[in-house]
C-alpha cells in the first residue's frame, strides 16, 4: 500500500486477515508506504472548525493503526514504475519491489488555481491544526461577511461545504450575533447541492436560515486588498471571512505517468479498481479516477474489494468481488440534524430528510472509525 489512510489501511488489515498462513509462513508481506507518523480522523475537522473540538482527539499513530503482519515504512513514495514493479521512496531514494500494489495516497488542497485564496482562507481540509484556525476567527466575529462554499473541483467529501454553511449558521445563532453576520454560499453548480434529490431537501434550509446561495460561480480569484472573490463568469462576492473548500490534488509523484490522467488522478476499472493494463496494481480512494465521491466511505469499501481480489489470486480461494459504487456520506444541518447521501453506479442518491436519527447515525460512525480501519463493524458497510 502506498498511503496509509482510510483506504491504505483498511486494505493492509483485510489483506492481514486473509493471508494470516501465509505471513506466518512467510510467503508474503505486506508494507505500507507512509509519509506521516499520524493519522486523523478527517471527518472531525468540521467539529474542530466550527464547535471548538481539540485537533488531538482526532490524531492517532500511524504504529497502533496497524494489523497483525503488516509493516509501515515512515517515507513518502517518491515515484511508482510499474513496468519494473518498483517504488522509490523520497526518503534516501530506497528502492522496494512488489507483487502487488495498491496506490492510497489520497488528495490535498491544491490552492495553486485560484490566486489571492491561499492568503484570505482558512480550509478544513489540510489537517486538523489549520482546522482550528476557524474556531479562533469564529470566537472573535462580531458582524460582518462570511463566505463558505466550493471554491474548485474535485475536493474531497461532497457534503461538507454544505455542512460548513449550517455549522457557521448555527455558531452565530447560538453566540447571538446571527443577524450581525451575512452567510453566503457559493458553488460552481448550477444548484445547492448537485444531486437534486438533496438539493431538494436543503435548499428550504438555506431559505429558512438567511444563507444567501451564488450558484454557478467558478472561483477565478480572491482580491486580498478589495475583500472580494471574482468568478470566471465575471461575478464578484465581498467577504470578510473566508472558509472554502478548495480544490484538491492527488500526490505530486502521480503527475505525468503513463497511468494517470492529465491532472494526476489514476486510470482504474470502475468495478475492480485496477489501473489501466496492470492487473496487479490498483487505486482506491480519493486518488483514483472513478466516477464517485471522494469520501471515506467509498476508500473503505474499495479496499475491502481490492484485499479480497488480491488475496483471492494469492490463495486462489474465494470469488471475485466488485465495487458497487456506493456512497454514503452523511451530511449535518445544523441543530443536531443530518441527512445521508447514499447511492450507488446503478441506483440514483435518495431524498433523505434531515433528522436527529440520522445525526445519531453519523455520530456512531465517529465512533467506530479507528475500529473500523482493523475490519472491525464490517455489517455496518453491507
Ligand atoms: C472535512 C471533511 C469531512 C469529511 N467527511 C466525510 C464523511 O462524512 N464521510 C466520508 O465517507 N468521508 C468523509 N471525508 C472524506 C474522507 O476523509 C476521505 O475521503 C478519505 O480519508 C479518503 O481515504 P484515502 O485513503 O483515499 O485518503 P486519506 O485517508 O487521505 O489517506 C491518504 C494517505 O496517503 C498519504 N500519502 C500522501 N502522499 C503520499 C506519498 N507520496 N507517499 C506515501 N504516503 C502518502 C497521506 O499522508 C495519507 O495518510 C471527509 C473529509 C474531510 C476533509
Amino acid at each position: 500500500m502506498i498511503g496509509g489512510g482510510a483506504g491504505g489501511l483498511i486494505t493492509s488489515s483485510k489483506l492481514s486477515a486473509e493471508l494470516s498462513e501465509e505471513i506466518k509462513q512467510e510467503k508474503v508481506s505486506i508494507t505500507v508506504f507512509e509519509g506521516a507518523e499520524t493519522q486523523e480522523f478527517q471527518p472531525g475537522y468540521l467539529e474542530v472548525a466550527f464547535r471548538g473540538t481539540d485537533p488531538q482527539k482526532l490524531r492517532r499513530p500511524m504504529e497502533k493503526l496497524l494489523s497483525p503482519g503488516v509493516k509501515v515504512v515512515h517515507a513518502k513514495c517518491a515515484s511508482l514504475d510499474l513496468d519494473n514493479h518498483q517504488i522509490v521512496t523520497a526518503k534516501n531514494q530506497e528502492k522496494y519491489d512488489f507483487d502487488y500494489v495498491v496506490v492510497s495516497t489520497g488528495c490535498s488542497p491544491d490552492y495553486s488555481q485560484a490566486p489571492g485564496l491561499r492568503e484570505e482562507n482558512l480550509d478544513f481540509y489540510t489537517d486538523a491544526d489549520v482546522s482550528s484556525r476557524i474556531y479562533k476567527t469564529l470566537q472573535g466575529i462580531k458582524s460582518g461577511r462570511v463566505v463558505v462554499g466550493i471554491a474548485g473541483l474535485p475536493y474531497k467529501c461532497p457534503p461538507s461545504p454544505n455542512e460548513a454553511a449550517f455549522m457557521v449558521d448555527e455558531y452565530l445563532r447560538r453566540h447571538g450575533i446571527r443577524k450581525n453576520v451575512d452567510i453566503t454560499f457559493i458553488t460552481p453548480y448550477t444548484r445547492i447541492y448537485t444531486a437534486e434529490p438533496i438539493n431538494e431537501v436543503i435548499s428550504p434550509l438555506y431559505d429558512e436560515r438567511n444563507i444567501e446561495a451564488r450558484t454557478v460561480f467558478n472561483t477565478d480569484s480572491v482580491d486580498p486588498v478589495k475583500k472580494e472573490i471574482s468568478s470566471l463568469e465575471g461575478d464578484t462576492v465581498k467577504y470578510d471571512y473566508l472558509f472554502l473548500t478548495p480544490p484538491h490534488k492527488p500526490a505530486s509523484f502521480l503527475k505525468e505517468t503513463s497511468y494517470s490522467d492529465e491532472d494526476g488522478w489514476v486510470k482504474v476499472d470502475k468495478l475492480d479498481l485496477h489501473i489501466t493494463d496492470h492487473d496487479f496494481a490498483f487505486a482506491i480512494g480519493d486518488t483514483n479516477n472513478i466516477p464517485t465521491s471522494k469520501a471515506g466511505v467509498e476508500a473503505h469499501l474499495e479496499g475491502i474489494v481490492v484485499a479480497n481480489n488480491i488475496a483471492m489470486n494469492i490463495t486462489g480461494k474465494g470469488t471475485k468481488h466488485l465495487f458497487t459504487g456506493r456512497t454514503q456520506c452523511s451530511m449535518e444541518t445544523g441543530f443536531h440534524d443530518a441527512t445521508f447521501v447514499v447511492g450507488t453506479y446503478d441506483r440514483p442518491v435518495e431524498k433523505i430528510k434531515p433528522s436527529k436519527i440520522n445525526y445519531a447515525e453519523k455520530k456512531v460512525m465517529e465512533h467506530i472509525y479507528w475500529g473500523s480501519l482493523h475490519g472491525h463493524y464490517e455489517w455496518l458497510f453491507k
